[in-house]
């Protein structure tokens, strides 16, 4: 569940195969008083595990880390770029100063992208927690977590699109309430 929106992470799970660990943060065990409600944020972090997301995410960076290096090597040596930006010589610093704040446009749609991802892992996690009978559970700890770390409740669509890598809360109770009201 650990949030890039607030400065607070609440759980998380790392690792591959037979090293998996979940973090789970003192914090989180203060906030909820509730037994159930801790095993409920630990089924959502399993969700991330039993649904592969940890490996997508890994493979993703890896592929991102791959296109970058391959980008700026295809475009180190190119007297264009250097002219371009009004250079006769072609430092290697320069080079990569000026790779860098060309891809920025870029990155910022990748990022766009990725929290897309990220935030259709976010339901997904949490429908495989609602799956194993943990729905109103995780709905009274996320409600819980929200108070305390302070964030936001019903932020604009548009702003939570570009900026968040989970969905807003709103959205997340919406979504776990949603097609069987009468099993909660
Ligand atoms: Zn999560």
């Amino acid at each position: 569940m650990g949030s890039t929106r607030s400065s607070h992470s609440n759980a998380y799970m790392y690792g591959f195969f037979k090293n998996k660990r979940i973090v789970l943060y003192d914090t989180l065990i203060q906030q909820c008083k509730n037994d159930e409600e801790i095993v409920a944020v630990i089924a959502h972090e399993l969700g991330h595990w039993k649904l592969n997301h940890t490996m997508y995410s890994f493979i993703a960076v890896q592929i991102l880390t791959f296109l970058q290096f391959g980008g700026y090597t295809l475009v180190r040596n190119s007297t264009d770029l250097f002219r371009s930006f009004g250079f006769d010589t072609q430092p290697v610093l320069i080079g990569l100063i000026i790779f860098q704040h060309s891809v920025i446009p870029l990155q910022h749609l990748v990022s766009f992208g990725l929290n897309l991802v990220s935030r259709a892992f976010e339901f997904q996690a949490d429908a495989f927690a609602k799956k194993l009978g943990y729905g109103s559970a995780l709905r009274a700890g996320l409600v819980k977590l929200q108070e305390e770390n302070l964030s936001s409740m019903n932020t604009d669509p548009w702003y939570s699109a570009y900026h968040y890598s989970h969905p807003p809360l709103v959205e997340r109770l919406a979504a776990i309430g949603e097609p069987d009201k009468k099993a909660d």
